[in-house]
C-alpha cells in the first residue's frame, strides 16, 4: 500500500506517516524542510514501513508533479493521497494582507486540489482515497481567523464536490476536521504585524497521534467526514443548528 503524505516533516503529517508505517505501508513524504523529512523517513523505516523522501514546496507545480511521479514509479501506484500540508493565519479581517491570503490559498486550497488532479489516475486504479486535512475552522469562523477559515471552507467545498464527482471512479474523499492539536502549527502560522495569535499552550489540545488514529480509521471505514474531538462535534453542530451563536 502506498500513501503520499504532504506536510510530513512534523505535527499531524508525521503522526500519519508513522501510523501507516506501523502497517508496513510505503510512505511518500513531502515538506520543504529536508532534514525533518529525513528524520521522519528513518522513523518510518524503524517501524517497518518504506519511505521515499521528496523535499519541496507543494505550492510549486514542479514539486507536485515530481511527488506523484516518484510515488508511481518507485512504489507502483498511489492508494491514499493525504493533503495535510497547511498553515494558519492570524489577522482581523480588515488587516488581512491580500498577498499573504493569496499565498495561504495556494497552500491550503489550490495545492490539495492540484495534487488530487495529478494523483487521480493512480487513485482510480487502486480504488483509493484522498484525505483532506480540514479543521473545525472549515465549518466555523472565529475572530482573527477569517482568512484561515475561508481557506478551509473552500477546501470543504471542493471536497464535497469531489466526493460526488469521483465516486463513480471508485475514489473516496475523506475530510478530517480536527480542533486544536498539539503541534508546531500555532508557532508556524502567518500573522498580521503585532498580532500574537494564540500562543498559550492549550490544555485541551488533542495529540497528533490521536488525529492520525482517527484518520486511518475513517479511511478504513470509508467515512466521508471525521470530526476528531467532542469540541469539534459541538462547534460543528452549533454552526448548523444555531449559526448566530
Ligand atoms: P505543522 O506542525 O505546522 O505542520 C505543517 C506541515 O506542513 C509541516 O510538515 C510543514 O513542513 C508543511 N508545510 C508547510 N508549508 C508547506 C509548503 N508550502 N509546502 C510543503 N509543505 C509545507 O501543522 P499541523 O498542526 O501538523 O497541521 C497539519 C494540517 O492540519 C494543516 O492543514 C492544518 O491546517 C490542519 N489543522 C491543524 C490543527 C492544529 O491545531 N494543529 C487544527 C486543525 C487543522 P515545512 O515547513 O518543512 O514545509
Amino acid at each position: 500500500m502506498t500513501v503520499v503524505v504532504t506536510g510530513a516533516s512534523m505535527g499531524i503529517g508525521r503522526a500519519l506517516a508513522l501510523a501507516w508505517a506501523r502497517r508496513g505501508a510505503s510512505l511518500v513524504l513531502s515538506a520543504r524542510g529536508e532534514e525533518g523529512l529525513r528524520s521522519v523517513a528513518r522513523e518510518v523505516e524503524e517501524l517497518g514501513g518504506r519511505a521515499v523522501v521528496e523535499p519541496g514546496d507543494v505550492t510549486d507545480e514542479a514539486h507536485r508533479a515530481r511527488l506523484v511521479e516518484r510515488a508511481a514509479r518507485e512504489t507502483g501506484g498511489i492508494d491514499v493521497l493525504v493533503n495535510n500540508a497547511g498553515r494558519g493565519f492570524y489577522a482581523p479581517a480588515l488587516r488581512i494582507d491580500i498577498d499573504e491570503m493569496r499565498r495561504l490559498f495556494e497552500l491550503n486550497v489550490l495545492a490539495p486540489l492540484r495534487l488530487a488532479q495529478l494523483a487521480a489516475p493512480y487513485l482510480e486504479r487502486a480504488g483509493g482515497a484522498v484525505v483532506m486535512m480540514s479543521s473545525v475552522a472549515g465549518v466555523v469562523a472565529a475572530p482573527r481567523f477569517g482568512a484561515y477559515a475561508a481557506s478551509k471552507f473552500a477546501l470543504e467545498a471542493l471536497s464535497m464536490a469531489m466526493r460526488s464527482e469521483l465516486a463513480s471512479q471508485g475514489i473516496r474523499v475523506v475530510v478530517v476536521r480536527p480542533g486544536p492539536v498539539d503541534t508546531p502549527f500555532r508557532a508556524n502560522a502567518a500573522r498580521a504585524p503585532g498580532e500574537v495569535g494564540y500562543d498559550r499552550p492549550d490544555p485541551t489540545a488533542q495529540s497528533a497521534e490521536d488525529v492520525a488514529r482517527l484518520t486511518l480509521r475513517a479511511v478504513d471505514q470509508g467515512r466521508p467526514v471525521v470530526e476528531t474531538s467532542a469540541f469539534v462535534r459541538v462547534a460543528s453542530a452549533t454552526s448548523r443548528l444555531a449559526p448566530w451563536a
